[in-house]
């Protein structure tokens, strides 16, 4: 398994977190997306939980994010702190990232070629973490899990994904920014967080098992 593969490196026993830190030091090492991290003020990797069960994957840092160099801290962030409290969940309790790790201009949506140039630093990451539950906000971190599927018509179905290392249970749902305006959105995403609680519970009850 992927724990393996990534914790022994040449005899030496490394931790989660110096491995984190050393795919920070590689993205800025092979110079990613260098229009984006010219324009940038952080390059945020994650925060919370680095031995999670779960893992939320959004799309890329906003403004208050960028200038803090932590995702998810703005307005649709304390909205995902919410529905995190309504899923029995605290923030503490789960790992949080971005598929783009640099903040586009405008808070524009990040492109394909931003998004491609950091997907293997995601699985990576996720390699790491070995979540049973990835929960993709929004389109952009759930096209390349759950490629030609519309966000509309598989929200908050769980699907197996196999990303070569781990198998994780994907969760699609909506993106929390979007349904901060958008009231029957908003009725959605928080359905979807019930069921999402729903999963972790039979995910833990297995565990006992
Ligand atoms: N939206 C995202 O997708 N990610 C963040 O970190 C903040 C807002």
């Amino acid at each position: 398994m992927g724990t393996k593969r990534n914790l022994v490196n040449k005899g030496k026993v490394n931790s989660k977190q110096t491995l984190l830190e050393q795919i920070r030091a590689d993205i800025l090492i092979n110079n990613i997306c260098p229009d984006l991290a010219k324009t940038a003020t952080n390059l945020v990797m994650g925060d919370g939980n680095i031995n999670a069960d779960i893992v939320f994957i959004g799309e890329a840092p906003g403004k208050k994010e960028d200038e803090q160099g932590i995702p998810f801290i703005g307005a649709a962030g304390k909205f995902l702190d919410k529905m995190l409290i309504e899923a029995g969940l605290v923030r503490s309790d789960v790992y949080i990232t971005n598929i783009v790790k640099y903040r586009p201009p405008n808070n524009r949506d990040p492109n394909p070629a931003e998004k491609k140039a950091f997907w293997p630093y995601l699985v990576r990451q996720l390699d790491i973490i070995q979540p049973k539950i990835v929960v993709t906000l929004g389109r952009h971190s759930m096209e390349y899990f759950l490629p030609d599927q519309k966000i509309s018509m598989v929200h908050g179905h769980p699907a197996h994904v196999s990303l070569g290392e781990i198998d994780v249970v994907v969760v699609p749902l909506y993106h929390p920014a979007a349904a901060l305006y958008n009231g029957s959105l908003r009725v959605t995403l928080i359905e979807d967080f019930m069921k999402l609680s729903t999963i972790i519970k039979i995910l833990e009850k297995e565990k006992e098992n």
